[in-house]
């Protein structure tokens, strides 16, 4: 089942909000703006942090449920090589490129269509033209949120371009399986398929080591709470105020990669992806104002984990990762899939 009601107007434009719903105890609200995850609702408990209403999201500085385009996390000076040219980027992060830059894919207006089934779809489609944000091409893409009838929430990604090109999308949810108005997300349990991680420079970019996980706090092969790892003096775990890392996850091709479980709801939550990495952020940085967002409710840092499937962070400068470059003719297409279960 979808519902369609208009929250706002940008730019001339109406904005949407998609309310679809499985019928089987998953709801989920989206936005054609950004393509925002504005709630994610199992068995009653909404799982993602968000905002009330649509002029709050154009000061959305965390990111919350967005889209991330055409590129994820950080290129390290703001620029990069691509065949014999060099192409330069919104620096927004300190010197960095940080998701692509201050007028992403996460502030676009998306056109939009959807499959009322019972597996409910929303299709959103947007043409990034040559050069948008620096990047070189004319880039169309396509990114689909299905409720599945099995409670998973399946995230398509698919994008095409006229000529060689960055395209590393992601989703930015930033999940909390006790509900996101409650609290600390130290005593979520978590299980990574990862035996290797990308630590990071002061840049909070890999710089191009990719060391083991033993011995570290990044070592999630046998469930355990997130405390450890975010109560760690490991030198990386200081870096970032917690976890910020690249995990890189083992295996090819879709397959299961995490289980993260609510202590408090028992909310379980799967994700299967194709993508070789994940980015582990737990809000360290979250609503440094102390603002009031969806519900009146106060968020903070480490009340959160953001899960974001991608290409190496960096991958530019390190031919030895995973590239997000598009060649012409290719097609993207990846697919990253979050299961719910009690
Ligand atoms: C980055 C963080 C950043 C956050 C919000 C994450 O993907 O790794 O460093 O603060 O996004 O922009």
């Amino acid at each position: 089942m979808i519902k369609k009601e208009v929250i706002g107007t940008h730019e001339g434009k109406e904005i949407y909000q998609y309310t679809l719903d499985n019928s089987n105890g998953l709801s989920a609200e989206i936005l054609n703006y950004g393509g925002i995850i504005k709630s994610l609702t199992f068995c009653g408990i909404d799982m993602v942090f968000g905002m009330d209403s649509f002029d709050d999201y154009l000061n959305n500085g965390d990111y919350f449920g967005v889209i991330v385009g055409r590129n994820s996390n950080r290129i390290v000076g703001a620029k990069f090589e691509l065949g014999d040219k060099t192409y330069t980027i919104p620096d927004n992060d300190n010197g960095n490129n940080l998701h692509s830059g201050p007028d992403g894919f996460d502030k676009k207006i998306w056109d939009c269509s959807i499959c009322d089934d019972v597996e409910p779809s929303l299709i959103l489609s947007y043409t990034s033209p040559d050069g948008e944000q620096g990047f070189p091409s004319e880039v169309k893409v396509k990114v689909t949120y299905t409720l599945t009838a099995d409670n998973s929430l399946k995230i398509h990604y698919e994008g095409t371009s006229d000529s060689d090109t960055l395209l590393n999308m992601t989703n930015h949810s930033y999940f909390n399986l006790n509900g996101h108005d409650s609290g600390s997300i130290h005593n979520h349990t978590l299980w990574l398929r990862s035996s290797f991680y990308t630590p990071n420079a002061k840049t909070n970019a890999p710089y191009g080591e990719v060391l083991s996980v033993s011995n570290t706090p990044f070592d999630f092969r046998k469930a355990h709470k997130l405390t450890e790892a975010l109560n760690s003096t490991h030198a990386q775990i200081l870096l970032c105020s917690g976890l910020d890392h690249n995990l890189v996850l083992d295996g090819f091709g879709y397959r299961l990669a995490a289980k993260l479980v609510g202590d408090k709801s028992g909310v379980s939550m799967e994700m299967y992806t194709d993508a070789p990495g994940v980015q582990l952020y737990s809000g360290n940085f979250v609503n440094k104002e102390k603002l009031a967002y969806k519900d009146g409710v106060i968020y903070s840092s480490q009340c959160s984990l953001c899960m974001e499937t991608q290409a190496f962070p960096n991958f530019t400068q390190n031919s030895h990762f995973p590239s997000g470059i598009l060649k012409k003719g290719e097609k993207y297409d990846t697919t990253t899939t979050y299961k719910f279960y009690k």
